[in-house]
C-alpha cells in the first residue's frame, strides 16, 4: 500500500528571509488548483494514481500528506534543518527518535527532563533493552563520567521544567563530537524563535508542537527536525512504519499558529519579565526562577545560547502548600492547568500536577517544593497579569 519512498523533498524559497517572514510564508500558498492564499487541508486517506509508478507525490496519508508536508517545510525552515516529520504528539516525536537506537545502546540525559519523557525512557524503552543514565547535566563533568563504550546519544532539554535550569548546549555538543555521540535537543520550551540548537552543534531537534509552535492550546502534536541525511531517512521511515504522523487538520492548525510565533514569543517574554521582576520584590515570594533576571545563576548562559528568555517562570511562595493553593485559586486571569505555550496564562503546582509522576525524593532532589508554582505567561496585557497576581499574593 504505502510506498516507502520519502514524500517530495523540501525546497525553501524563503531560506534567506528573516525568521518572522519565514513563519508567515514557508509552506503556505500551496494551491495550484484555485490559488487560495492559505494552505488547503487535504483530509484524504488516499490519493489517485495517474499510471503505474505515477502519482503527484502522495499515495497514502500515513506516509505523506500535502497539508502535513507544508507544516514540515515550515518547521524545517524555522530550525534550519534539512527535513522535518510532524507527529501526533510530542511523545510520538520522542518515540520516533528512540528508534534510531538498538537494544544495548546507552543514552545519557538530564535528571530533570519532562516527566513524560522520563516515563517513556525509564519504562518502555528500558524494557526494550536501551539503557539510560539520568544525570545532572548542569555540570558537564557528569556527562563525561557517564559515558560508556555503549553510549550512543546525549538527550538535551533546556531550559528544564519547572525550575528553568539551563544546560550548556555547545558544551554538550563538543563532548558529543569528541566521543562520536548523537545529540538530540527537546526545544519545546524556547521554540526556534528564542533558541536554535542546530547553531550550537545539535544533530536532531524535537518539539511538542502542542506548546509554543501551535500556541493556542487546541492541538497536541510533535515534530522531529533533522540536519543529516541518514537521520532524515531513518526518522521518515520510522514515522511511516509506526504510523506516528499527525492528522492533516492538526497540521493545518499548527501551520496557522506558527505564523504568529515571533510576535507571540515577544509578548510571552514581555509578560514573563514583568511578572518575574514584580515577584522578585514581593514579600510573599521566597524565590523566583526566570533566566531573564540579572541575578539568576543562568543569566549569562541564557544570553549566550538563547535570543530571549521565554515565557515560562516558576516561583516559591512563602508559607506552606495551603498558601500556594490559595494564590492559585485567587487568580482570575491565570487558569489552574497543566501544559504551556498558549496565548492564555496558566499556573500550576508541579509537586502535585505536572511532576506528580516523579518520586517525592526525585522532586526534592530537583529542588521542587510544595510551594513551587509554575507559570506559563500568556499574551494578555502585562499590567493586567501583574495586577491579578499581586492581588492573589496579597489576599
Ligand atoms: C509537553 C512536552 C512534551 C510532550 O509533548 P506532548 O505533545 O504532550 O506529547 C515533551 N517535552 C516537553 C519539554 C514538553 O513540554
Amino acid at each position: 500500500m504505502a510506498s516507502e519512498s520519502a514524500p517530495p523533498s523540501l525546497p525553501d524559497p524563503f531560506g534567506d528571509q528573516h525568521f518572522e517572514t519565514r513563519c508567515v510564508h514557508v509552506g503556505v500558498d500551496k494551491d495550484d488548483a484555485y490559488n487560495s492564499c492559505i494552505t488547503p487541508i487535504y483530509p484524504t486517506s488516499t490519493f489517485r494514481w495517474e499510471g503505474l509508478g505515477k502519482t503527484k507525490g502522495y499515495d497514502y496519508t500515513r506516509s505523506g500528506n500535502p497539508t502535513r508536508r507544508a507544516l514540515e517545510e515550515s518547521l524545517a525552515s524555522l530550525e534550519d534543518g534539512i527535513d522535518c516529520r510532524t507527529t501526533s504528539t510530542g511523545m510520538s516525536a520522542i518515540a520516533a527518535c528512540m528508534h534510531l537506537f538498538r537494544p544495548g545502546d546507552h543514552i545519557i540525559t538530564g535528571h530533570d527532563i519532562y516527566g513524560g519523557t522520563y516515563r517513556l525512557f525509564s519504562s518502555l524503552f528500558t524494557d526494550m533493552g536501551i539503557t539510560f543514565s539520568f544525570v545532572n547535566m548542569l555540570d558537564l563533568a557528569n556527562i563525561r563520567a557517564a559515558i560508556t563504550p555503549a553510549t550512543k546519544c546525549v538527550w538535551i532539554e533546556t531550559p528544564s521544567n519547572p525550575l528553568m535550569n539551563l544546560v550548556d548546549i555547545a558544551g554538550v555538543t563538543a563532548i558529543c563530537r569528541e566521543k562520536n555521540l548523537i545529540s538530540i535537543a527537546d526545544n519545546t520550551f524556547m521554540s526556534p524563535y528564542f533558541q536554535r540548537p542546530f547553531e550550537l552543534g545539535v544533530d536532531i531537534v524535537v518539539h511538542s508542537t502542542t506548546k509554543y509552535l501551535n500556541g493556542h492550546s487546541d492541538v497536541v502534536g510533535g515534530a522531529v527536525i533533522t540536519r543529516h541525511n541518514p537521520h532524515a531517512e531513518r526518522i521518515g521511515y520510522v514515522v511511516n512504519a509506526l504510523g506516528l504522523a499527525c492528522s492533516p487538520f492538526d497540521a493545518w492548525l499548527v501551520l496557522r499558529g506558527v505564523k504568529t510565533l515571533g510576535p507571540r514569543m515577544e509578548a510571552h517574554q514581555r509578560g514573563a519579565l514583568a511578572l518575574a521582576q514584580m515577584l522578585a520584590k514581593h514579600p510573599a515570594v521566597e524565590r523566583v526562577y526566570y533566566p531573564g533576571l540579572p541575578d539568576n545563576p543562568f543569566h549569562a548562559l541564557a544570553k549566550q545560547q538563547m535570543k530571549g528568555f521565554g515565557g515560562m517562570l516558576s516561583f516559591d511562595v512563602k508559607g506552606d502548600r495551603a498558601k500556594a493553593e490559595r494564590v492559585m485559586l485567587n487568580l482570575k486571569l491565570f487558569a489552574m492547568a497543566e501544559s504551556l505555550g498558549g496565548v492564555e496564562s496558566l499556573i500550576e503546582h508541579p509537586d502535585t500536577m505536572s511532576h506528580a509522576s516523579m518520586t517525592a525524593q526525585a522532586r526534592k532532589d530537583a529542588g521542587i517544593t510544595d510551594r513551587t508554582l509554575r507559570v506559563s505567561v500568556g499574551i494578555e496585557h502585562p499590567d493586567d497579569l501583574l495586577a491579578d497576581l499581586k492581588a492573589a499574593l496579597n489576599a
